[in-house]
């Protein structure tokens, strides 16, 4: 697809739009950076809300199917992940400014008449990603190095000429 969407916020809010599609995991570029190899999907649904908490609002869902990098083995692990996010739109960056320090619930966000809706995605998704993604099981050579620490001189006996 060679434009990537783009929303007028308050517009979508309001006319209750609905707008859904799928990228490769590697068109995305900050999530590029995270991805052990670049097939994989991300899928997106976004929609309008008029009103949430007083505010018009966008509800956000991605899932995702991301090869990363298995923090123990380093090998490649398939990891899928779903997340769903509700924004708040505010057109005023002063009383955004009050809502920002909020953790839990939905996010705030300044809304434009041209948001890019692929990175409002990607946010979602790298808030997702797991930061040390582990297989459940990790194959290993020798059978049993699964959270063994690391051994850097195990292969200089051989390296030495295999003294036994
Ligand atoms: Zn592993």
């Amino acid at each position: 697809m060679p434009h990537p969407p783009v929303i007028d916020g308050f517009e979508f809010a309001r006319c209750n739009s609905r707008l859904a599609g799928s990228r490769r995991g590697d068109s995305l570029p900050r999530l590029r950076e995270c991805l052990y190899a670049p097939d994989g999907t991300v899928d997106f649904e976004i929609e309008g809300v008029p009103e949430m908490q007083g505010r018009p609002a966008l509800r956000l869902q991605v899932s995702a199917k991301l090869a990363l990098q298995c923090q123990r083995c380093l090998g490649r692990v398939d990891v899928e992940l779903s997340s769903k996010a509700v924004l708040l739109l505010y057109d005023d960056e002063a009383e955004l400014a009050a809502h920002r320090v909020e953790v839990e619930g939905p996010e705030h966000v300044l809304a434009g008449r041209e948001m890019q809706v692929l990175d409002l995605v990607e946010d979602e998704v790298l808030l997702a990603i797991p930061q040390a993604p582990r297989h459940g099981q990790c194959r290993t050579h020798d059978g049993d190095a699964r959270g063994a620490p690391q051994r850097p001189f195990a292969g200089l006996r051989a390296l030495m000429g295999g003294k036994r």
